[in-house]
C-alpha cells in the first residue's frame, strides 16, 4: 500500500492512502478514519472520508425504524467504511419494508449502527452518526428525509449513488474490551 502525505487547506497534515483494493471511488483516503461502535463494542465502524464531520451531511430518515431509534445518518460516496463484527452470531440483520437493505443492529446491546446493501460484489452503507466517537462534531442541520413511494430499483440507485462503499469484516472473535467503547473509551489495540 502506497502512503503519501498531503497538506489539506485547513492547516494540518494527514497521511492518505493513494490506492488500494477497496478504494471507494478512487479518491485519496484520509488514513485516520472516523471511528465508532455499538455500546458493547461488538460492532465497530471506521469511516474513511476526506470530509470533516462538520461538513458531512446529517439526515434523519422519517421511516418508523429510524424514528424509533432516533437515528441520524451520514454517508460519503467518495469515502469508504469498514464495519468490523467481532461476534457475528450476535449481529442482527433486520429487514423491513421493501426488504432491500440490512439494518445492522447489535444483538447484544441493541444499538443500530448502519444500514447496508449489497450490489454484486460491492456493498454500500449509511452509518448512524450517534455511534461515532466524533458525534459532537456533526453540526450541520439535521435534514429530515423521506423515501416513501420509491420503487425498489429507485431505492437501489439512490443508495448506490449516495451511500458509502463498504466492507464488512466478520472476525468471529471477542473484542478486546467489550464494555469500554460505550463508556467513552476505545478498545485498546494490540
Ligand atoms: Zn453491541
Amino acid at each position: 500500500m502506497k502512503l503519501e502525505v498531503v497538506h489539506f487547506p485547513w492547516g494540518y497534515w494527514r497521511r492518505v492512502r493513494s490506492e488500494g483494493a477497496m478504494s471507494g471511488r478512487d479518491t485519496p483516503r484520509i488514513e485516520a478514519p472516523l471511528a465508532g461502535c455499538c455500546h458493547c463494542g461488538n460492532v465497530e465502524l471506521a469511516l474513511e472520508t476526506n470530509m470533516r464531520p462538520e461538513e458531512l451531511s446529517l439526515r434523519a430518515d422519517t421511516c418508523s425504524f429510524c424514528r424509533k431509534h432516533g437515528a441520524r445518518t451520514t454517508s460519503d460516496p467518495s469515502g469508504r467504511v469498514v464495519i468490523t463484527v467481532h461476534r457475528p452470531e450476535q449481529l442482527l440483520r433486520y429487514r423491513f419494508g421493501l426488504r432491500t437493505a440490512d439494518f445492522l443492529v447489535c444483538g447484544h446491546c441493541g444499538i443500530y449502527v448502519a444500514a447496508v446493501i449489497a450490489e454484486g460484489s460491492s456493498s454500500y452503507a449509511t452509518v448512524n452518526v450517534n455511534t461515532l466517537d466524533a458525534v459532537d462534531r456533526f453540526t450541520r442541520p439535521l435534514m429530515p428525509v423521506t423515501y416513501e413511494g420509491e420503487s425498489a430499483p429507485e431505492r437501489s440507485a439512490r443508495r448506490k449513488a449516495r451511500w458509502t462503499p463498504a466492507l464488512i469484516v466478520e472476525e468471529g472473535r471477542q473484542p478486546s474490551e467489550p464494555d469500554s467503547c460505550g463508556s467513552g473509551g476505545r478498545p485498546p489495540r494490540p
